[in-house]
């Protein structure tokens, strides 16, 4: 910024003080009116109201504050405003994008009558929902619409600031217009010899200054008129713009949260079972916790596929979700795994806990019914019980609860098996 322009600031600071207070009077205004349940809420009734307000009356007063002339410094002031308003309503970790950009414009400077500096902003948005998942289309078209809202506000804006230059002109002229009618005034006192010809000439000479006035605050009323409807607008289409982009942050948050869980069952899927597992071993390693991990999988579930479709395999693996939540604790990390095979974190739990859980869990779903059209499918699983030891990794631990559950699946199914029973197999095959 350069130093001519500086000290406008503190003029447009001004100014956006004005509109705002412009606008908060309007809102006072409407909300007064909802208040007294009046019907007929319309704007003649509003602009009364405006008109009558000291504050806005004030604000008015003095306009020159609203008319530095200087288009660049107002844009910038007003992309200021705006990208804060935009770094309000986007995920906190693009604020400091959004920041560098706004530092950017300011070095550089807003060009002109351009709002070249929306795109920055508007692109981190754009980057951070294009990112996001494998749901972009229904986004963009969020963000379509919320770019479409972002571009219609350019218009009244860069209108108004053009209107301001123009009234700030007329302003100019309407003073430069009255000091030289004084001015002419003060000469032609001293052609006048009589003091009668000299009242009557003064009297004539200040009616013309007060029409001069009458006509001005004519044109004030119609200009605070435009300055409310071009006020309304932005703020119309600022909280479109919010409510989009509340939406897209809502939609943004679900996809979150979808991107880790199995859509079909509900319950954490493996990519979140990995990430929980980094924690559990570093909460192992940093303040030796227990821990213990459950590999379940069903039995013959082929054959329930195979017998009754792919459809009542589904409902069966919603089935068996719903039972691990019933029967498991809430501290304990149920995943889906993949396929037919689900993995269970229980923390603070050592290996003779989690056989018990495991025991628990394994005939609650044996004693459960799971029915098609009044037949009952067997629904059981085998479990594999491995616990967190420290410094293994978490492929060595799923490993173990692996074996454990192949052994339950050796030793006839519906069974659990934990690393312990590992090595007592182990212990039991002689050596050469
Ligand atoms: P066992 O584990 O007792 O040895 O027998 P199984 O029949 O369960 O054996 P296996 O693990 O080989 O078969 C798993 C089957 O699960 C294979 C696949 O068709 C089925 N399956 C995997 N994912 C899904 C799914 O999302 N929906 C349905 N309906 N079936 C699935
Ligand atoms: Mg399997
Ligand atoms: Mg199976």
């Amino acid at each position: 910024m350069n130093t001519e322009t500086a000290p406008k600031d503190i003029d447009i600071a001004s100014f956006e003080e004005k509109v705002y207070l412009i606008s908060d009077e309007l809102l006072g205004i409407l909300k007064e009116l909802s208040r007294d349940n009046q019907k007929q809420i319309n704007s003649k009734l509003i602009a009364d109201k405006m008109s009558k307000s000291e504050s806005v009356k004030k604000a008015l007063a003095d306009n020159s504050s609203a008319t530095t002339g200087n288009d660049i410094v107002g844009l910038e002031k007003i992309a200021d405003t705006v990208i804060e308003k935009l770094s309000e309503i986007v995920p906190p970790h693009i604020i400091e994008n959004l920041s560098a950009i706004k530092g950017l414009s300011n070095n550089k400077g807003v060009p002109g009558n351009s709002m070249d500096w929306l795109d920055s902003p508007v692109g981190i948005l754009k980057k951070y929902i294009d990112s996001l998942s494998a749901r972009n289309k229904e986004l963009e078209d969020f963000m379509k619409q919320t770019l479409g809202h972002l571009s219609a506000i350019e218009s009244p804006l860069e209108s108004e600031l053009s209107s301001q230059q123009q009234r700030f002109r007329e302003d100019k002229d309407f003073e430069n217009d009255l000091s030289q009618y004084i001015n002419k005034m003060r000469d032609e006192c001293n052609t006048y010899n009589d003091i009668n010809l000299l009242k009557a000439a003064f009297l004539g000479k200040i009616e013309n200054i007060n029409r001069g006035f009458e006509k001005k605050r004519e044109r004030d009323i119609l200009r605070l008129k435009e300055t409310e409807t071009t006020l309304n607008k932005m703020r119309e289409r600022m909280n479109e713009v919010k409510r989009e982009a509340d939406a897209i942050r809502k939609k943004a948050e679900e996809i979150e949260i979808e991107s880790y869980r199995d859509s079909l069952t509900g319950l954490h899927n493996r990519r979140a079972y990995d990430e929980r597992m980094t924690e559990t071993l570093a909460n192992v390693g940093r303040y030796g916790v227990t821990a213990s991990l459950m590999v379940c999988d069903i039995d013959f579930f082929k054959k329930i596929n195979d017998n009754f479709g792919h459809k009542i395999g589904d409902l069966a693996l919603k089935k068996l979700a719903d039972l691990l939540r019933e029967r498991l604790r809430k501290n304990d990390f149920i995943a889906r795994y993949g396929g037919e095979e689900f993995v269970i974190i229980l923390p603070h739990t050592d290996i003779k806990g989690a056989l018990v859980a495991a025991e628990g869990v394994r005939s609650y779903i044996a004693k459960s019914v799971f029915s098609y059209r009044n037949q009952r499918i067997p629904l059981t699983i085998s479990v594999g019980v491995g616990s967190f030891k420290n410094g293994d990794d978490a492929a060595v631990i799923f490993e173990r609860a692996d074996q454990a559950l192949y052994l339950a699946k050796k030793s006839g199914r519906n069974a659990v098996k934990t690393e312990t029973d590992l090595t007592a197999q182990y212990e039991a095959v002689p050596h050469e």
